[in-house]
């Protein structure tokens, strides 16, 4: 069970020192618990569907050049969306043809060199379209293109995540006037472009909602290829966004319920007569993560306790800034890394380090009374948590540990990143030109 291999895992990296004085805050990542989620992905639509289906793992959830190696050796591609993240798909080995490239604000440069390389675009609005004929014209290419649309059917309960909303910035608005006849003439116009993309949104959106915003994209598909008189449109991208339980170890709703929806939402969808592509993030990594910190000192104040530990808006800045949408479940343990038992439950602050009052990983949280040397562990982060590191305070990144748990009770740790130094905080902060400034 995981939240064995996870305990195990605790003490472990207690004595190993991963976490220790002079390195106060670790992230673990469970390399099982990431090749099942992948291997229960890619059976929940072998479940229900004979078609060719990529499934592309969106970078910006996790993007650690290991983590890719690991996704693309369970059959799992890559979504990127920056020139950043393509150079992490590439360092990690993925093929080309297993990648796709999503970003709204592609320059002609990172057009030129998908093209070039082969990876599938999804061109987000008609500027880039154009884009797209000039650099099409100039050399052939074997990108498959597509182009993003918003379905407009609503949001969920996290606005800044909703992305199939009257006025989301991203891909053409169905609903606008004239817009589904521009689209389908844009199709009618480029034989080329042989997708259609949409992704109605992340963490938040009921999955009744991302069905409805793929079925309208379906249907738009249908009406292309009715007016060009052929299956142009020969793959549907349907993003991802599969929502991720934060509330226990329960890993719900699962990909094989998505899938089963999907199926009976949108049949036509698995009917074989067109490939498919997810990209899926959060829901693959996020319940394999746990950042690690030690308690430096516990106090009270207007009566409360406080424990002051190493983790806060650097590892966890959705949860510090916006608390009620992105709440994280911490789990205590002792200064060996064992679970922490003992005395009633006591509610009280788990704090961060930076220096402001908001900085708090959970605010009157019941736990077993917290004391210096102890460890708290915030569950649930493998996805946009410790990979996403906010330089507050000039606090260092942590180090990055995958670990195997053996049934015998040993566990192995592979470093993906390597704790950050000070020495490297100087230098990314200009500390080899200290004198540049000084001029009239
Ligand atoms: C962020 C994003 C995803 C992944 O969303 P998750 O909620 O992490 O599954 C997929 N596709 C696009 C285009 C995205 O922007």
């Amino acid at each position: 069970m995981a939240s064995d291999r996870r305990d195990q895992a605790v003490r472990a990296a207690v004595d190993q020192n991963l976490l220790s004085e002079t390195e106060p805050v670790a992230a673990l990542l469970d390399i099982a618990g990431v090749r099942a989620s992948a291997a229960a992905l890619r059976a929940a639509f072998a479940a229900v569907t004979d078609a060719p289906v990529l499934h592309a793992f969106a970078v910006k959830a996790c993007p650690l050049v290991p983590v890719l190696r690991l996704l693309y050796e369970a059959g799992i591609g890559a979504e990127v969306a920056s020139p950043g993240e393509l150079a992490l798909a590439r360092a990690a080995g993925v093929d080309p043809a297993r990648i796709v490239l999503d970003s709204p604000a592609k320059t002609p440069g990172e057009l030129r060199e998908a093209l070039a390389l082969g990876i599938a675009v999804n061109a987000d609005n008609p500027q880039e379209l154009a884009r797209l004929d000039a650099l099409v014209q100039q050399a052939p290419t074997r990108s498959p293109l597509g182009l993003r649309v918003n379905p407009q059917i609503g949001g969920g309960t996290i606005d800044a995540l909703s992305t199939a909303t009257a006025t989301s910035k991203f891909g053409i608005a169905l609903r606008d006037e004239g817009a589904r006849a521009r689209v389908v003439r844009a199709y009618l116009d480029r034989p080329w472009l042989t997708r259609l993309h949409t992704h109605s949104g992340s963490q938040g959106m009921p999955l009744a909602l991302l069905v409805t915003g793929i079925r309208e994209v379906y249907e738009l598909a249908e009406e292309i290829n009715a007016a060009a008189g052929r299956r142009q449109v020969d793959t549907l991208d349907i993003g991802g966004g599969l929502p991720v339980n934060f509330a226990s170890d329960e890993e719900t709703p699962t990909f094989a319920q998505y899938a089963r929806l999907l199926a009976d939402g949108v049949p036509e969808l698995f009917d074989g007569r067109y490939g498919l592509v997810t990209e899926f993030g959060r829901s693959l990594l996020a319940k394999h993560g746990t950042v690690l910190a030690r308690v430096e000192y516990t106090k009270t104040s207007g009566a409360r306790p406080i424990a002051v530990t190493h983790a806060g808006v650097q590892v966890a800045t959705r949860t510090v800034y916006d608390p009620v949408s992105w709440p994280l479940r911490i789990a205590a343990y002792d200064a060996k890394g064992q679970p922490k038992a003992g005395g009633p439950a006591v509610d009280q602050d788990v704090a961060g380090p930076a220096c402001f009052a908001g900085d708090l990983l959970a605010v009157n949280r019941p736990l077993p009374l917290l004391e210096p040397g102890d460890v708290v562990a915030a569950l649930d982060t493998g996805a946009y948590y410790f990979a996403h590191h906010y330089a507050y305070n000039s606090l260092t990144r942590p180090g990055v540990y995958g670990f195997v748990a053996r049934d015998d009770g040993e566990v192995r740790f592979a470093t993906v990143r390597p704790p950050q130094g000070v020495a490297e905080i100087v230098a990314e902060a200009g500390g080899g030109r200290p004198d540049v400034l000084l001029m009239e």
